[in-house]
């Protein structure tokens, strides 16, 4: 695999530079074959903890053990919700090309607030979705897309807040607008929250159940299908993110 780039010099004159970028690719796939390797291998023994860990629980009548099953399934969840975002955002960086139907946007957003509904209610936020739109995409990644979006916009929120998720049109692009009153976020912190593992408050994202994950993989579906990602926040005023997708 070559990367090739041509510089015209005056008078007819032309450089061609030739750089061999074959092992830098292999590299790149032989991370990302370990990666969703990785992850996969490692849910074969946790499902089993959790299945040992429901039998504990269940034998027992010690309150002590109980209490301390309920940690660790508390947690063995928590892992396996890293491991599917691990295998999520590996499956997107494998460059396939997408197997792409329509997908009625405006009823995926309402899926997911069904979804989010107990999460909702626990944080007393309230979600509205509005609009209607369809986009040419795969199902799977639409999902993904307003699941954590939405999520984010009810968890960094706080009680009473609000979530309005809309899907529209603008200038024959579908455009999805996933807008909170929430806590917001810092210029600061704005870049670099698409960052993997990256999270403006570690405790706080993982008492919510964060992964640290969700916003790279939001930024990889966007790549994916060449749409345009905006973020907007203002501290104690909220964030909006807009997604345009091309036509
Ligand atoms: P996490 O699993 O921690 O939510 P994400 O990649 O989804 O990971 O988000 C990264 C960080 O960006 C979060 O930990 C949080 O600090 C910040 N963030 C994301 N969405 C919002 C939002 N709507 N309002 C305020 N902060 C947000």
């Amino acid at each position: 695999i070559y990367m090739t780039s041509v510089k015209m010099l005056e008078r007819g004159y032309a450089v061609i530079v030739m750089t061999d970028i074959t092992a830098v690719k292999n590299s790149e796939k032989t991370r990302s074959e370990f990666f969703a390797n990785a992850s996969h291998e490692l849910k074969t023994p946790l499902t089993a903890i959790k299945g040992f860990n429901d039998i504990i629980s269940l034998s027992t009548t010690d309150e002590k053990t109980k209490e301390l099953s309920a940690k660790i399934a508390k947690e063995t969840d928590r892992i396996v919700l890293l491991i599917n975002d691990m295998l999520n955002l590996s499956n997107l960086e494998a460059e396939r090309s997408p197997i792409k139907e329509r997908v009625d946007l405006f009823k995926v957003c309402e899926d997911v607030k069904e979804s989010l509904s107990s999460l909702a209610e626990q944080k007393k936020v309230t979600v509205e979705v509005s609009g209607s739109g369809v986009i040419e995409a795969e199902k799977e990644h639409a999902v993904e897309l307003v699941k954590n979006l939405a999520e984010n916009a009810v968890r960094y929120n706080e009680a009473g807040g609000h979530v309005w998720v809309n899907v529209g049109k603008i200038g024959g692009k579908t455009v999805l607008t996933v807008k909170d009153d929430g806590i917001g976020i810092e210029d600061k912190d704005k870049e670099r929250i698409f960052e993997r593992f990256y999270r403006v408050d570690k405790s706080r994202s993982r008492e919510m159940g964060g992964t640290g994950l969700g916003l790279a993989i939001v930024k990889h579906i966007c790549a994916v299908y060449n749409a345009d990602l905006k973020l907007e926040s203002k501290i104690g005023e909220g964030t909006t993110v807009t997604i345009s997708f091309p036509e």
